[in-house]
């Protein structure tokens, strides 16, 4: 898709100009204009929400500080006594936010498994107002029937929000899925590069569009000037990474399923997972991520310590590889049989697949698993 916002009306510059600029002068104090203040409005970031808006088949995007700002603001639509529905799988600022946020705003939540609908319509209560999604989840890769819950959530008038993250538009667009807000750490695949923190979110309609304008305005936490030029700088080189990203993750996922020391390979493109043919149904591709299971703690640790391409690190989704150890980073915070429960167990760990050769990165993991 291509984007007109990304050439400069005024000089036919290649790139959105930055408009390093907290205020606007009135020219007339009569009348109303574009911009007036860079809370509110800036020209700089006002692109990129059109950008994410567009790439997501919304009426109007909205850039945040961090992908939990976006996520927060989101909730910032609930009321005191409200209760949300949400996936047990949910990234972990996430979790805590609900946990230990919204819970003392009196926003109270049930987590449940939504791999299965029976599940989600048993948490409904009465004062039941939202369903939070995130599919595939992280980090073993679960998937979510977005169709039949949104469906579901109409017929109850909740509100749907998805966590879009993992996927990014150009592979799934939860909007023609019925989903009312979509959400983005854009620190990940968006951006794609590690070097910018952002999140966007994306209202379906006008009137979830106008509120949530208003939270935006009324927090403040909006993107800043250069992280928005340098987020659309990603941006524009999103369908060709995740294009490389995807080819090669799946090369990993079938290699390490080939292997008989290898516990489990969670990728959604795999034969055997259990929610492939619901992910083919309403996403495009696969994505980066592979998580999987080398048997023990101490297996992996010397994995970590011999690697030689991935960072070893938090996060995800960037032009470089990243090794991720969700017992003893992400899901550190979580008692040891919960993460048992959710297959997080001491060998598990994940690989976002970068731009390196792929043929490199497979070596590099074969020299790191030979005892
Ligand atoms: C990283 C991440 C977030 C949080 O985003 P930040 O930009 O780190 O605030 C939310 N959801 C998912 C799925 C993530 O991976």
């Amino acid at each position: 898709m291509h984007f007109e916002g990304a050439i400069d009306e005024a000089t036919g510059a290649s790139s959105v100009p930055l408009y390093q600029a907290s205020t606007f002068h009135h020219a007339d104090i009569e009348q109303p204009q574009t911009y007036d203040y860079s809370r509110s409005g800036n020209p700089t970031r006002q692109p990129l929400e059109d950008y994410i808006a567009a790439l997501e088949g919304g009426v109007r995007g909205f850039a945040f500080a961090s992908g939990m700002a976006a996520i927060s603001s989101a909730f910032m639509l609930l009321s005191a006594g409200d209760h949300v529905i949400c996936t047990e799988d949910v990234y972990g600022g996430t979790y805590r936010l609900l946990t230990t946020v919204m819970n003392r705003m009196n926003v109270e939540t049930t987590f449940v498994d939504m791999t299965d609908l029976d599940r989600v319509r048993q948490a409904l209560k009465p004062n039941t107002k939202a369903i939070y999604m995130e599919t595939p989840s992280n980090p073993t890769l679960k998937i979510t029937d977005i169709s039949a819950v949104t469906a579901w959530a109409k017929e109850h008038g909740l509100l749907t929000l998805l966590d879009n993250t993992f996927m990014t538009p150009y592979h799934q667009r939860p909007i023609e899925l019925g989903v009312d807000i979509v959400l983005h750490s854009a620190t990940k695949f968006l951006g794609g590069h590690s070097d910018v923190l952002a999140g966007l979110a994306v209202a379906a309609n006008e009137s979830l569009a106008r509120r949530l304008g208003h939270i935006q305005n009324s927090m403040g936490n909006v993107l800043g000037i250069q992280d928005s030029w340098l987020l659309m700088r990603g941006m524009k080189t999103l369908k060709a990474r995740m294009d490389a990203h995807e080819q090669s993750a799946r090369k990993l996922a079938d290699w390490l399923a080939s292997r008989s020391d290898i516990a489990a390979v969670y990728y959604p493109g795999l034969p055997n997972h259990p929610g492939r043919a619901i992910h083919e149904r309403q996403s495009a591709g696969y994505g980066a991520v592979v998580s999987f299971d080398v048997g023990s703690g101490e297996r992996a640790k010397r994995l970590m310590n011999k690697v030689t391409i991935p960072l070893v690190a938090v996060s995800l989704g960037a032009v470089e590889s990243i090794l991720s150890y969700p017992p003893l980073m992400s899901h550190a915070s979580m008692p040891k049989e919960v993460r048992a429960e959710r297959g997080i167990t001491d060998g598990l760990l994940r690989y976002s697949v970068g731009l390196e050769d792929i043929g490199d990165i497979i070596d590099d993991l074969e020299q790191a698993l030979a005892d």
